[in-house]
């Protein structure tokens, strides 16, 4: 039996195949960093978490093209994909924009799903509409926001400019439009420990939230998070100072809520610290996590403290993937 309920089980199981994310990039900004809420960014914000080989200038019709094409020489023809519009804030535009953009999907027969990565202060109402309709043309529909930590103070110090309850809100909102929600989370922010990671766990346990996504604090050159490293005011999480608190969080959130991500793949030479967050040692994390349950006897759930379901049966429309 899995002990984590990663994306790649959760979707081979829902499309009787496997499925890959093709990552898009557009040329969104952000509220935070354009001045209508803030700038600057987070204080870790580097390109706004654009993959270092996508550029934003080229069309996305081509980015899905070459994404697809690489994929399938790479997994096989029978591959199905989900779109991922991942840098910046990927509802922070006009709406016939958005429509524009997102429409350009359903051109690509092999793709099954839509997944979009905003905040969850960005996301009005005939937003969320336009994301729903495309449930109704066979697409799976996932919104992923960025909520980071569920301590207020936490989230002011790393200047997310929006609150926990922004995150509520855009969570229930979304599920009233029968859409999958992902929530990021990430581990050893700045004057955070063991009892806020748990925090923030438990939120999502308690909240209709579909998928998570938890990787340890990274710190990139040129960035706010790097002037703290480096004057010594700040350190990142150890190897296994991450795996444990990971392991802790895993164990609260639901079993049948997708993992989506358990690390982060920065570029090597813009990457300050730790040594982990690379592509190479993805895989050395993921199954660190995973021998921790092992060796604890314990899984993802396993100390979930709520009710199972009761929140979520209060939501109208509540869509829940089905659990392993
Ligand atoms: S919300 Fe995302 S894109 Fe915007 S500043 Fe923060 S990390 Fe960067």
């Amino acid at each position: 039996m899995h002990r984590i309920r990663f994306f790649r089980y959760y979707a081979r199981e829902r499309f009787g195949t496997r499925v890959k994310k093709i990552p898009v990039a557009l040329p969104f900004t952000c509220p935070n960093i354009d001045g209508s809420k803030g700038r600057g960014g987070c204080i870790y914000c580097y390109r706004g978490s654009r993959p270092a080989h996508l550029e934003p200038s080229k069309n996305v019709r081509k980015q899905i093209e070459e994404g697809i094409l690489h994929a399938k020489e790479r997994y096989g023809k029978k591959t199905k994909f989900f779109v991922y519009f991942q840098s910046y804030t990927n509802t922070y535009g006009k709406l016939s924009y958005l429509k524009e953009v997102y429409n350009t999907v359903l051109e690509f027969e092999e793709v099954v799903g839509l997944d979009v990565g905003t905040r969850p202060d960005c996301v009005p109402e005939e937003v969320l509409e336009l994301l729903s309709s495309y449930r109704n043309l066979g697409l799976e529909v996932w919104v992923e926001f960025g909520l980071q930590s569920a301590n207020f103070e936490t989230l002011k110090r790393i200047n997310r400019q929006h609150g926990v309850s922004d995150l509520v809100d855009a969570v229930l909102r979304s599920k009233a439009k029968k859409l999958l929600v992902c929530v990021h989370t990430i581990v050893g922010l700045p004057g955070e420990g063991r009892d806020d990671f748990i925090e923030t766990a438990k939120l999502i346990a308690s909240l209709p939230v579909d998928g998570i996504k938890i990787h340890p604090i990274y710190v990139m050159k040129h960035t706010g998070l790097a002037k703290l490293y480096l004057s010594g005011a700040f350190r990142t999480l150890s190897f296994e100072e991450y795996v444990n608190y990971a392991a802790d969080m895993l164990e609260i959130i639901p079993e049948n809520v997708v993992v989506h991500r358990l690390t982060a793949e920065a570029e090597r030479d813009k990457l300050l610290s730790p040594d982990y967050c690379v592509y190479e040692r993805k895989l050395e994390v993921i199954k660190a996590i995973e021998e921790t349950l092992k060796r604890r006897g314990t899984r993802q759930g396993a100390k979930n403290p709520f009710v199972k379901r009761a929140v979520r049966d209060l939501v109208k429309g509540v869509e829940i993937p089905r659990s392993l």
